[in-house]
């Protein structure tokens, strides 16, 4: 690649200063914005009451291996449900984005929250746009140098907030939040609430916008799942640009009537939906990567477009069909697909959460030797057992097989056992079988453990197989 080349490919930032824009979906932004930040931040913060078990509502206990999401105990065994979960939140993406476009990136994305917060802060330190670009003109003095550190001081300090939340969902947050600031905490939890606050505040302090356009792979596959019914936030260039082209306000050019008259659109050419935009692009040049469909260009423009008495709507939620003057098909075969992928995810999600079992249990067949012949002319196997109780309460259970006649069970000091809550037991299991002519070689019979103590809980069962020479 020449040198030229590459100067090509590089291209300088030029900073951005979203002005503030207020409207209905500024109202919605800011709705979605005090409700993710109120239950991320306060969360770790919320206690609940458990028999066995921390009292905080959502904690990954590490120590226990286990995590707690209020009345729902994940094992590490039900990885699969985070797999389900994955695959759910993958779907409803592709399900909204085919509808309604980057919705997600315009107001749930963390980046996007995230970036709206530090530029509210830059906003309340440094004012409005034309202050906050007149101070990133003017030479370095007093007055840049508090504005811009105070800046950067709240910004880290989010960031560092943001960093110590995360960390106190791995632990009991009061007891981890004194820990952290008496130097008590494990080391994990320093070196975690430092990377976050690092990448916190170089993604939405320092990269902002660059981290939608350069870093994001959805921004790039998202055109595959548009289409001409999607709901995108455009500009009505017909109504907006009329037979020739945009005109600002001037003598002659003020009411429609004029305007029209001589062919020239709505558009006034106030560069107000330029100015508020947060990755600083015209919606009017159309659909570009970097729009992560935030919305606020569209309450821009309803601002101007009130002030002026004129309808509502030069930028709006528009499909490519709609602005054709054709309709809008919501309800497609790819739309439909992804609904119907998305509801089969959705019951398979409750079906797992909903048939959970109490206690599970896992046999191993011990392989080395496969049998042993004893010295009355039995078969003997042996078994690898793990009973899980998966309950808040200790569970005593009773070991029995089932399926094989005329076998024997050996298990030691384990025939009962008692299971202590959220742990599991591991014992050997010994079945021996006196094999009469004709015993098939190979038999399948199950191992149960019947609870005792709570006895209305369902027994549990599980398969094994028995070998004869
Ligand atoms: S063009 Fe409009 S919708 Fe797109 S990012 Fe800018 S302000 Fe948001
Ligand atoms: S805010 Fe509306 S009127 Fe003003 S430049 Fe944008 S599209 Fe035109």
């Amino acid at each position: 690649m020449s040198q030229q080349q590459e100067e090509h490919l590089y291209a300088a930032r030029v900073p951005i200063f979203p002005r503030s824009v207020k409207g209905r979906f500024r109202s919605v932004k800011y709705a979605i914005l005090v409700l993710a930040y109120g239950v991320y931040f306060m969360l770790p913060w919320l206690r609940w009451h458990r028999d066995n078990g921390p009292d905080q509502a959502v904690i990954f206990d590490l120590k226990a291996r286990l995590f707690y999401v209020f009345d729902m105990i994940i094992h590490p065994q039900d990885i699969f449900l985070l797999a389900a979960f994955l695959t759910l939140a993958a779907l409803l993406l592709f399900f909204v984005t085919s509808v309604a476009g980057r919705v997600f990136c315009g107001y749930f994305c963390f980046q996007t929250l995230w970036t709206d917060v530090f530029i509210m802060i830059e906003r309340l330190v440094q004012g409005e746009r034309p202050a906050r670009i007149r101070l990133s003109k003017q030479p370095w003095g007093m007055e840049k140098a508090v504005k811009l550190g105070l800046t950067h001081l709240l910004w880290l300090l989010v960031a560092f907030w943001t960093g110590l939340t995360f960390v106190l969902y791995w632990g009991d947050a009061p007891t981890l939040f004194v820990e952290f600031f008496t130097g008590k905490a494990p080391f994990p939890a320093y070196a975690t609430a430092l990377f976050l606050t690092a990448t916190t505040y170089v993604m939405a302090g320092l990269a902002r916008e660059q981290v939608c356009i350069y870093m994001c792979p959805y921004s790039r596959f998202q055109s595959a799942m548009f289409d001409k019914d999607t709901l995108v936030v455009s500009y009505d260039a017909k109504r907006g640009e009329g037979t020739a082209g945009r005109h600002k306000i001037a003598k002659g050019f003020k009411t429609r009537e004029e305007r029209h008259e001589k062919g020239v659109g709505d558009c006034i050419d106030c560069g107000y939906c330029v100015q508020v935009c947060p990755t600083g692009i015209d919606i009017r040049n159309g659909l570009q990567v970097p729009c992560i469909q935030c919305a606020l260009c569209i309450d821009a423009c309803d601002t101007i477009m009130d002030s002026l008495g004129w309808e509502r709507g030069l930028i709006g939620y528009y499909s490519e069909n709609q602005l054709e003057g054709k309709k809008t098909r919501f309800f497609k075969w790819k739309t439909l697909g992804y609904g119907l992928a998305l509801a089969a995810v959705v019951g398979f999600m409750t079906w797992l959460v909903a048939s959970e079992q109490p206690l599970d249990m896992h046999v191993r067949k011990l392989r080395q030797p496969l049998y042993v012949e004893l010295s009355d002319g039995s078969i003997q196997n042996s078994y690898d057992i793990k009973i899980n109780n998966k309950t808040s309460e200790p569970v005593r259970v009773r070991m029995e097989i089932s399926g094989l006649p005329g076998a024997r069970a050996d298990f030691g000091r384990f025939r009962e056992v008692e299971i202590r809550p959220q742990h599991y037991v591991r014992l050997l299991g010994k079945v021996s079988l006196k094999p009469a002519p004709g015993t098939p070689k190979r038999q399948n019979f199950s191992f149960r453990a019947v609870p005792i103590e709570p006895a209305d809980l369902p027994p549990v069962e599980a398969p094994a197989r028995f070998f004869i020479p």
